[in-house]
């Protein structure tokens, strides 16, 4: 297997001199595809007529290797191999087989994400090529039984590429549904012409974001102690007492996280009445307020609380203020289920503030008997701005008798800032709902670096990285560390990618498991 390291559908032009991977070559078996594809490659690169079939194939494939350019591409149309695959649909190649030599090509959640935010249907998968078209669904699924599409050409086409980043793109004309030589085959052919058409403008952007790169990770980053017990909760309750096993809420806020254990067995639900009476649930990370354990009861919920010590701390802290006769101003994000759960623990003395002015607008029946907590995932700078505006206010403040916002968001926030400061652009892993995920963003963007959240590859927009030489990588608490090397592998594909580490400190917290769960 050979594997290599890394306007007119609505998007900003590539602007000259963006270029850092070298001249594109666009490959197109046939003349229709390539006329298809041709006006959004436009002056940025050059599309060829590489000839159909094995044959001609191979033979442009020799003189490739011969050229010097700079990132190759195949495009053309292709049959589905799949019954979920429609006329018309994308397949961008993660590999590229003919069962003898293999191509990957690992920028493909790259470029499938461009496809679609230019709102085509782009599926990644592997692709087989084959010799004859007799047969060829049946030869294709022999060679790999995952294989998304066929074709005849791309297997030797990609594999000149050598180390340089190579893209395959086939449009889908034919389908089980929609065979060859069938009277639907002429206007999946035309479907697939349209979508080649539109497809060209995104190739251009992931030929103009090809070059090598330097990844900068933040250390530490990812899965904090309270993420991994939750998740460990749920993962032990679905081999102790098997699937279903509801969950209120997401277990964290992460799709990868919440995806991969709906697939197991559990089951998200938003409030308790959706899980049936007698059964058990389980309460998420954020935790939650009294009011929904009294509720619980009454329905005589079987529960285990994956709630963080970390926030359970907090609940502690804001029982205690309250029944000392203090009104609690709460510094954090209004609808956060964090918020809500620390709220509920005494509405009546407790008052969120977000910022400053919230601040201003606080009228404790007593203000020498005001004290505040913060929201464990909050960005410490802004944070201690609100802090410090309770203080001016209400110079007795009672402050939380150790900090609030937890070492994984302070640990987390102080690495991507010593990465932003030697990075071009900064990528965080993370769902949007993620708050400590969306505070280092913002981190690295008050430290003066462009920053994005992300929650997997595909959601890098090529845009973001033409011109980009260094590139700065976190992930928040609740991203698992296999997005974090997602992410590389499909910058990779972009061009030779030089992976180092920025360690500011290390972590070794762990939490015991709740004693529903562990082991006798
Ligand atoms: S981010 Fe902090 S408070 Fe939240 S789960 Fe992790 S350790 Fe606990």
């Amino acid at each position: 297997m050979t594997s290599r390291t890394a306007g007119a559908d609505g998007f900003p032009e590539v602007p000259p001199g963006a270029r850092t991977g070298g001249r594109l070559v666009v490959c197109a078996p046939l003349l229709p595809e390539a006329r298809a594809v041709r006006p959004g490659i436009g002056g940025t690169g050059e599309v060829r007529v590489s000839g159909y079939g094995p044959g001609r194939a191979r033979r442009q494939a020799g003189r490739l290797r011969q050229d010097t350019f700079g990132a190759l591409a195949v495009a053309g149309t292709g049959g589905g191999l799949t019954g979920d695959l429609s006329p018309g649909d994308l397949v961008v190649a993660t590999e590229v087989t003919d069962g003898a030599t293999t191509t990957a090509c690992p920028s493909a959640p790259l470029l499938a994400g461009e496809l679609r935010r230019a709102g085509l249907t782009a599926r990644t998968g592997p692709v087989v090529s084959v010799a004859r078209l007799a047969g060829g669904r049946e030869r294709a699924r022999a060679v790999n039984p995952g294989a998304l599409a066929v074709d005849m050409e791309s297997a030797w086409l990609a594999d000149a590429a050598g180390e340089r980043p190579v893209a395959v793109v086939r449009a889908i004309s034919d389908t089980p549904q929609w065979p060859l030589l069938s009277p639907a085959a002429l206007a999946g052919g035309l479907r697939a012409l349209r979508s080649l058409r539109a497809a060209g403008p995104a190739l251009t952007r992931w030929a103009a974001a090809a070059g090598q790169r330097r990844v900068l990770l933040a250390g530490p980053r990812s899965f904090c102690a309270g993420v991994e017990r939750a998740i460990e909760i749920v993962e032990k309750l679905l081999e102790q007492q098997g699937p279903p096993v509801y969950v209120r809420k997401q277990i964290v806020h992460n799709t990868h996280v919440v995806a991969d254990l709906e697939r197991r067995g559990a089951v998200f639900v938003d409030e308790l009445d959706q899980v049936p009476d007698g059964a058990c649930v389980v309460f998420s990370a954020h935790g939650v307020s009294p009011a929904v354990r009294a509720d619980a009861d009454r329905r005589g919920l079987a529960t285990v609380d994956a709630t963080c010590p970390l926030v359970s701390k907090v609940h502690v802290e804001a029982r205690r203020f309250a029944a000392e006769g203090y009104l609690v101003a709460l510094i954090g994000h209004a609808g956060h289920e964090e918020v809500e759960g620390t709220l509920g623990e005494a509405p009546q003395a407790m008052a969120l503030v977000e910022t400053a002015e919230d601040v201003a607008r606080l009228r404790p029946p007593d203000p020498a008997k005001v004290a505040y907590l913060m929201q464990t995932t909050l960005a410490v700078d802004e944070a201690e701005e609100v802090a410090g505006a309770l203080r001016e206010r209400f110079p007795a403040a009672r402050a939380p008798g150790s900090d609030d916002i937890c070492y994984a968001t302070t640990n987390r926030q102080q690495a991507v800032r010593a990465v932003a400061a030697e990075s071009d652009l900064v990528l965080v892993a993370g769902s949007a709902n993620s708050s400590n995920s969306v505070r280092l963003v913002e981190t690295a963007e008050r430290a003066g670096t462009p920053a994005h959240l992300i929650d997997g590859p595909s959601d890098i927009q090529l845009g973001w990285l033409a011109g980009v030489s260094t590139i700065g990588l976190t992930a928040g608490a609740s991203a698992p560390p296999a997005v974090v090397n997602d992410i590389i592998t499909a910058l990779s594909g972009l061009g030779p990618v030089e992976v180092s580490e920025r360690v500011i400190t290390t972590e070794n917290i762990r939490f015991s498991l709740p004693k529903e769960v562990r082991a006798q």
